[in-house]
């Protein structure tokens, strides 16, 4: 965003709808009644503080180890620097909308999602997200988990999918669909966890099944996931991971919307194994730190979504050799606990407002 642009924010903000009108060709509604400079006027959408998403010792979760990102097409799957789920500390006051404003706090603090068309704006982890749409928390063969935390959110492409693996699911053998994090209502950044997840068209997806009546809200905040791999975390635990699994991914990935999946290197060396003859499917299958409670699904751009930036196509060829190796190394189990850092790292400042494409100001402002 360029000076002027975050000038016009600021003056949108306070002199809505004059100046707003200006900022964009879309049908602009009236300002969501994000407070410019109080919180007195803080209107329903917003989430109370002691609402905030709360900390859970979900294992889900699993933080990629910060300094380690080993190839750049791995940084641009998720970012390195995704923190272990932790509390956000507790804010007494919205704050309010500028271009130096942390977009996690921005973002974080919305409750309701932006009525605008449907758009994924930006790329995975550096965007927003217009005209939201709510995975139902329960479906004939899904229920959502972490229901506080408020992320059941995606593009409509990206709901459509799940309720289409989900609707299959059965068929493979699996029960139904225990479903984490998609996005927030309104996209970008996150107070806590993942990196991606930022425009709606990422959603993580439980390695364990539905089980065969509905969770209480609190077994969904607690419930935990479970581990695929064994003890030596090189492999998985055959006493864990099942032929269903494998079939469950596989028809993941060979959804045509789907642009990737993202799972340890155990699993993905597994489903290499087991793959047979059949192997196309496993190129979009991706390698990746954690991913072993759940694995992630990545859809493409949509159509309709201009300011969407999609993805190096993934490599060619089945993914099961040399670079499944570098994955498997990287991610082994060390024999010795690292040595700890000398320095405390130096926190990097948060991505402002400012930082993300444009187009996330009126995903804030809208109504
Ligand atoms: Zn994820």
């Amino acid at each position: 965003m360029s000076n002027r642009t975050a000038g016009a924010l600021l003056a949108a903000a306070l002199l809505w709808p004059v100046v707003g009108l200006a900022l964009t060709a879309e049908p602009l509604p009236k300002p969501a009644g994000v407070a410019p400079s109080s919180a007195a006027s803080g209107p329903p959408a917003m989430l109370a503080p002691s609402a905030a998403t709360p900390a859970t010792a979900a294992p889900i979760a699993a933080a990629a180890p910060a300094a380690t990102t080993p190839a750049a097409t791995a940084a641009d799957d998720m970012p390195a620097g995704t923190p272990p789920e932790a509390a956000p500390a507790p804010s007494a006051a919205l704050v309010p909308i500028t271009a130096n404003a942390p977009a996690k706090q921005l973002f974080g603090q919305v409750a309701t999602p932006a009525n605008l068309a449907a758009r994924s704006i930006g790329f995975y982890s550096r965007g927003c997200l217009a005209g939201a749409k709510a995975l139902p928390v329960d479906g004939q063969t899904w229920q959502v988990m972490r229901l506080k935390r408020n992320r059941n959110w995606g593009h409509p492409d990206l709901i459509a999918f799940l309720e289409r693996l989900a609707n299959g699911a059965p068929r493979l053998g699996w029960r139904g669909l225990l479903v984490g994090d998609l996005s927030q209502p309104r996209g970008g950044p996150m107070l806590t966890g993942h990196a991606s997840h930022q425009i709606g068209l990422d959603a993580d997806i439980w390695l364990t099944p539905m089980p065969d009546r509905r969770l209480s809200t609190t077994e969904r905040e607690e419930l935990s996931a479970v581990s695929m791999l064994d003890e030596t975390e090189g492999a998985v635990d055959p006493t864990k991971w099942t032929s269903v699994h494998a079939r469950l991914i596989k028809r993941a990935a060979v959804d045509s919307r789907v642009e990737r999946i993202f799972v340890h290197p155990a699993i993905k060396r597994e489903l290499c194994r087991t793959a047979g003859g059949d192997r196309n499917w496993l190129r979009k299958v991706r390698p990746y730190w954690g991913h072993h409670y759940h694995f992630h699904v990545r859809i493409k751009c949509p159509r309709g979504s201009p300011d969407c930036h999609g993805q190096d196509p993934v490599p060619s060829g089945d993914g099961c050799g040399d670079e499944l190796q570098q994955w498997l190394a990287r991610t082994a189990k060390p024999v010795e606990p690292p040595p700890a850092p000398a320095k405390p790292e130096k926190p990097k400042p948060p991505v402002t407002l400012a930082a993300l494409p444009d187009s996330c100001q009126q995903v804030l402002l809208a109504n």
